[in-house]
This record gives structure tokens, C-alpha cells and sequence, in this order.
């Protein structure tokens, strides 16, 4: 049982309280306690004299301690954002002292990094757990949140004279936003570094699209644990040069790589169209479901709980394997485990104080598949106004041997079928009052319970959607009413339909949530709503479609021709030059 072994734990905890007031602030720092940070920075700060000495001495002294761990892997990132927290209290405590001293002795930091989320996008786990792991490390971080337009970036980096920008986004569309940025940061003839981060980053396209763009560093840095070898390479002067031009090497390899490669084989739209995924609409009847329009759920986050995927939550904090085995992993196991308890607990407290909400706006519409690609949606059962075109995008890779040509509107009976065929439309969101319960964690410099909390929302969000997505199976649609699936083979998605998500692989356009968000007057009904480049704030919020045929699966369309992108931007009413804006992640 785990409470035994914690109680043995603090009995041997508390043999370190009898070190000298420097060991015991390392240890604090080492192992993440914050229970007596506040008197051990006092007596520091009575015998060294200063506030500065305290943070100088000990505090950097632990940091440069948990620096190390970290860096050979012994330590992982949930306890350094633990150490961020004692580090963060003692300072806070010695702050109000150093007002008081005559020199107006300031701590002198590694460096300034200004850190931000790009415009239209809300996304910033990743970024947070950077921030934090650079201040272990001495950087001071300035961090602009969420939606920052790029000239309040540059404006602020200017004025605030940053020693490095590092951006972050997940959402395709910021990639292009940070192409924007570092064009901007040459025009203005800026010479600090770049950092890339976020999910849909890569090295590749820091490579080929923003690299070009500025003369000084560009590093992408693939997740928090490498940020600190990246920035200490770019701010020392004598590794900076070696770093840079290994850099270079390795993005001048990717474009060339990329120069030289045909780019995957492409077959014509009508050809794909000819070989579309073959659904035999004879004799199927579409099922109907129980009710047609929108109709929205409070979800008691308490029911949610067995519907979690736990494998990404691991994921969020740099903890990489499957769960439930992660928590016997040999290397990441105990780490793995005691993250999970906390979890937990963080989890059964949100439940029971009943700050955070889930709500599921849910609808059902006639529809049908027309010119191909598209899916009419329908007013009524009398399929005679039309209430959204729905815009799809078809699979043109591969020779067609061993995939079909696969478009989503192939799983929507035809129009001149005479079916009667429906679609559905969610979107769910567990970030209401999560956003409020991390600032207020932030606030106290807390960030593990800050990080912690925004994680679970994202948790508790794909688990909603989940938990939905079998509400509309068994009863909403009710077209697999028998269905008993457990969690692991909800995860393995053993169930009939799908729920593409837009902007993911099977249909990687951003905009159409744009269609999603009006059929499902979502503004009117549900407090999520959309940034100009498509991102769902609340931030863990997630929407899609419905489809029930049995036939339906997820595909990826990847890169698609030029004949596709020139007809779906006439069918999507947009210019050239928008739609390639759109879909640049699906254009070779
Ligand atoms: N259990 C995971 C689910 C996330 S990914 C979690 O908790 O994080 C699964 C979701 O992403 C799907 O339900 C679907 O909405 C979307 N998705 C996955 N693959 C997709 C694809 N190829 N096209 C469109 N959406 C996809």
C-alpha cells in the first residue's frame, strides 16, 4: 500500500534536517520539498549576510546539482519542475530584501529568453515546461503567454534587450507564423537566436522554411530536456561558433535532401476519384439517429475518469513508454509511478472541487456525399436546403495497389443513392476554469501543479471525447447499442465509425472547424470558441466529425497536387494563395 511506504519515506526525510543550512537547501532543491524552504532561506540569508549570496551560493549551487542529474538522466522532468518550485519560493521569500539593500544588488542570470506561443494559437504546455527548466538553470524567462502577434514579440525582445526569442505553437498554421517571425526578426535587422519548439515543429521544416528566413541561429529543439544544452552551446563564446556551423550542416543536408527528392508519386484527382474507397450503398440502410440539430451535455468529470488515455499524459511530461507498463519501466518506473499518484490526487481534487467543467455539444444533421469530395448538410429529412457544404480532401498518393484513393465524404451515401444518410458534429472541452486554476497555481509559483492541472484538462478533454463518442454509439446515433468495449480497446479505436478531428491527417484543414463551429452554434451553447488561425481556445477542447459507416477509418491524406489544391481552393471560394496558406503541410 502506498501509504506505508510514504510514511517511511518522511522518517527517513527527515535525517537531512540536521545538515548545515546550505546542504539542507540542496536537498530541498534535489528532491523537490517546499515544506521548509522559507525558514531554511531565512537562516541562509541571516548567515551569509545577503539575499544574493543565498541565490549566488546554495540555491545555485542545488540547481547546478539537479542540472546535472537531469542532464545525465538521472533525474526526470517531473522532479526538476518540482526543484523549479523550491527555487521559485526561496527567491520570492529573499525578493522583498533585496529592496532593502543599499547597492540595489540585482542576481545576475545566464541570460534572458523570451518565450511566447505564436499568434492563433493557445497551446503552451510545452512552452511552460521549457520556461521552467531554463530558470533551473539560471536563464531568466520572460514568457509572453498565449496569441502573441509577432510585433509584440520583436517589440517587447527589443525593448526588454533578450538574449534569445524562443517560439512555440501546435497547430499547423503556426508554422507558417513562425516563417513570419523570423522574416520579420531580419527586417529589423535583429541578432539574437531563434528557438523552435511545439508539437507540429520539426527540424525538417525549421530546415527548409524558417532557417532561410534569418541569418542567425535557428535550433529547433525537439522537447524541454535538450533546451539547456542548446541555449548554454548558443550564449558561450566559445562553443557558439562549433554549434552553429553543425547546425548549418545538419539544415543544409535536410534542404538538400529535400531539394533532391521527386516528392512521393501522386496520381491525378480523377484517378484517386476513380479509386475511392468502394462502400456498398446497395441494399444499406444509414442509421437514423435519435434526434436531429444540437443537443449539449454537462458531463460529471467523475465519469471521466475510466475513459482517460494515460499513455500521453506520460507523454506531456517527458516520460516516454505504454501504460499501465511504464509504471514497472526499469528506468522511468518509480518516477513513472509517482507521477501517476499525483495525478491522481490533482485528478480526484478537481472532481471533488468542482472548479473545472465538461460540457459536450453534440449534433446530428441529414447529409449526403456530392462532387465527390464534398458532403451536403442538410436542414430536414426533405434534403432540399442545404445547410453547410462540408469540403474534403482526397488521398492522391500511392499507386492505389494497396490503399484506396480515400476521401472522408466516401463514407456518406451518395446523393443519388436516394439514402438517407446523416452525419455528426462535437465539440467538448474540459478547459473551462482550467485556465483560471493554473494562473492561480502560477501565481504562487507553483508551475508543477500549474503544468499538472493544464495537462489533466487536456486528459480530461480526449476522455470527454471518448466518453461521447460512445454516448453517440450506443444511444445518440445508437447504432452499436450492444457495444462493451473497455478503455484499452476504446484507445485501439475497436469500435465501429470514426471522429475525425479537423486539422488532423484525414482532414488536415484547419478552416473547416470554421463550418463545425457554425452548424453547431457553438458560440451560443458552449464556451469554446476559435482564434484566426483555427485554434480551439479553451486549449484542451477538442471537436470533429461523426461518421457511422462500418467501412469508416482514419486515413492521412498527405501531400495532394496541384490539380486537387487549385479545385479545392474554387470549391472552398478561396484565392490561390490562401489555400496553399491552408494546407502548406500537404503540399510537396
Ligand atoms: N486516446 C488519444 C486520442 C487522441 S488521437 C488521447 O487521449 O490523446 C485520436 C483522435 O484524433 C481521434 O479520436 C480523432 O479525433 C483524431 N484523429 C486521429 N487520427 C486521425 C486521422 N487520421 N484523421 C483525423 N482525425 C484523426
Amino acid at each position: 500500500e502506498s501509504h506505508g511506504s510514504k510514511r517511511r519515506e518522511k522518517v527517513v526525510d527527515l535525517a537531512w534536517r540536521s545538515l548545515p543550512v546550505s546542504e539542507r537547501l540542496s536537498h530541498a532543491l534535489v528532491k523537490g520539498i517546499t515544506e521548509f524552504i522559507d525558514q531554511d532561506t531565512e537562516e541562509a540569508m541571516h548567515e551569509l549576510g545577503k539575499p544574493l549570496a543565498v541565490i549566488e551560493g546554495p540555491l545555485m549551487d542545488g540547481m547546478n546539482v539537479v542540472g546535472d542529474l537531469f542532464g545525465s538522466g538521472k533525474m526526470f522532468l517531473p522532479q526538476v519542475v518540482k526543484s523549479a518550485r523550491v527555487m521559485k519560493k526561496s527567491v520570492a521569500f529573499l525578493d522583498p530584501f533585496f529592496e532593502k539593500e543599499a547597492d540595489g544588488a540585482k542576481r545576475s542570470s545566464s541570460g534572458k529568453i523570451l518565450m511566447a506561443t505564436v499568434k492563433g494559437d493557445v497551446h503552451d504546455i510545452g512552452k511552460n515546461i521549457v520556461g521552467v527548466v531554463l530558470q533551473c538553470n539560471n536563464y531568466e524567462v520572460i514568457d509572453m503567454g498565449v496569441m502573441v502577434p509577432c510585433n509584440k514579440i520583436l517589440e517587447t525582445a527589443r525593448e526588454l534587450e533578450v538574449d534569445c526569442i524562443g517560439l512555440s505553437g501546435l497547430i499547423t498554421p503556426s508554422l507558417d507564423e513562425m516563417v513570419h517571425v523570423a522574416s520579420e526578426m531580419t527586417r529589423l535587422g535583429m541578432e539574437i537566436p531563434l528557438l523552435i519548439g511545439g508539437a507540429t515543429t520539426s527540424v525538417i521544416h525549421t530546415a527548409v522554411k524558417i532557417d532561410p528566413e534569418y541569418a542567425e541561429p535557428v535550433a529547433y529543439v525537439p522537447d524541454a530536456s535538450r533546451v539547456v544544452g542548446v541555449v548554454g552551446k548558443l550564449f558561450s563564446s566559445e562553443k557558439k561558433d562549433a554549434y552553429v556551423a553543425e547546425l548549418d550542416s545538419e539544415y543544409t543536408k535536410f534542404r538538400e535532401r529535400r531539394k533532391g527528392a521527386k516528392g512521393p508519386v501522386l496520381v491525378a484527382l480523377d484517378a484517386a476519384r476513380a479509386n475511392k474507397v468502394s462502400v456498398a450503398w446497395e441494399g444499406y440502410t444509414p442509421p437514423e439517429p435519435s434526434f436531429l440539430g444540437t443537443r449539449s451535455v454537462d458531463v460529471p468529470l467523475a465519469d471521466l475518469k475510466e475513459f482517460i488515455d494515460w499513455k500521453p499524459f506520460f507523454n506531456a511530461w517527458d516520460l516516454h513508454g505504454t501504460y499501465p507498463a511504464i509504471l514497472k519501466d526499469a528506468v522511468v518506473g518509480e518516477q513513472a509511478q509517482e507521477l501517476f499518484e499525483a495525478a491522481i490526487e490533482r485528478l480526484d481534487w478537481l472532481i471533488e472541487q468542482g472548479i473545472l467543467e465538461a460540457k459536450a455539444l453534440v449534433g446530428f444533421w441529414p447529409a449526403n456525399q456530392v462532387e465527390d469530395d464534398d458532403v451536403a448538410v442538410y436542414a430536414d429529412e426533405s434534403r432540399s436546403i442545404e445547410l453547410a457544404r462540408l469540403h474534403h480532401l482526397r488521398r492522391q498518393m500511392g499507386s492505389g495497389e494497396d490503399l484506396p484513393h480515400a476521401c472522408l465524404s466516401d463514407f456518406v451515401a451518395p446523393r443519388d443513392s436516394g439514402l438517407s444518410d446523416y452525419i455528426g458534429g462535437f465539440v467538448v472541452t474540459a478547459g473551462l476554469g482550467a485556465e483560471d486554476i493554473a494562473k492561480a497555481f502560477e501565481a504562487e509559483h507553483e508551475d508543477y501543479d500549474a503544468i499538472m492541472v493544464k495537462i489533466l484538462a487536456d486528459r480530461l478533454a480526449e476522455a470527454c471525447a471518448e466518453y461521447m463518442h460512445q454516448q453517440v454509439r450506443r444511444e445518440l446515433w445508437g447504432y452499436a447499442a450492444d457495444e462493451q468495449l473497455g478503455n484499452e480497446q476504446l484507445i485501439r479505436e475497436a469500435y465501429q465509425g470514426v471522429r475525425p478531428a479537423p486539422g488532423y491527417p484525414a482532414c488536415p484543414d484547419h478552416t473547416e472547424k470554421a463550418t463545425l463551429f457554425e452548424l453547431l452554434d457553438v458560440e451560443n451553447h458552449i464556451g469554446v470558441s476559435l482564434t484566426e488561425n483555427f485554434a480551439m481556445t479553451p486549449a484542451a477542447s477538442v471537436s470533429g466529425w461523426y461518421f457511422s459507416h462500418p467501412d469508416s477509418h482514419y486515413f492521412s491524406v498527405g501531400i495532394i497536387g496541384d490539380d486537387q489544391l487549385r479545385e479545392y481552393a474554387e470549391r472552398k471560394d478561396m484565392t490561390l494563395r490562401e489555400a496553399k496558406r491552408w494546407l502548406a503541410p500537404n503540399l510537396a
